[in-house]
């Protein structure tokens, strides 16, 4: 897609630190990484989120993460990892174009999530499975 940098990185017409690379798939160093060794993976293709990926296709881009996420790790000398994956501003998403941070994690680094553990009222967990199901056909 015209002006979006990461189809510029997946074409060759922006530079970028590239690590695996194949016809359907591309990783490379994040340049503002949470920790060094930040790793970013994405398809070659032009989707803006993880809902306009087909299956199939996302399958691709997933078959090289284990393998990143274990170098990464190894060089890094990482105490453990995050994958993390952004869709949309209030989401995160600042490259609308569909990417996975792999993140080298060491004890103490100072990077927090902030998880929020919410709950659900009575029937609320039940109603809200039918509504997935139901929309997943
Ligand atoms: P997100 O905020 O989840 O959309 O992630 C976008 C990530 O892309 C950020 O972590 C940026 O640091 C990174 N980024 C943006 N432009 C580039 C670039 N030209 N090369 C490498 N990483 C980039
Ligand atoms: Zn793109």
């Amino acid at each position: 897609m015209k002006d979006c940098v990461f189809c510029k990185i997946a074409q060759g017409k922006l530079p970028a630190t590239k690590l695996l690379e194949d016809k359907n798939a591309i990783s490379f160093l994040d340049i503002n990484p949470v920790n060094h060794g930040h790793v970013l993976v994405m398809p070659r293709e032009h989707y803006e989120t993880i809902m306009d990926v087909p299956g199939k296709e996302f399958g691709k881009v997933m078959e090289m993460v284990p393998s990143l996420a274990k170098a990464v790790a190894e060089v890094t000398k990482a105490d453990g990892l995050n994958i993390f994956q952004t869709n949309k501003p209030c989401a995160g998403q600042t490259v609308p174009h569909v990417h996975f941070h792999i993140i080298p994690r060491h004890k103490d680094d100072g990077f927090h999530f902030g998880w929020r553990q919410g709950r659900y009222n009575e029937g609320e967990i039940d109603r809200m499975q039918w509504g997935i199901l139901k929309a997943l056909g």
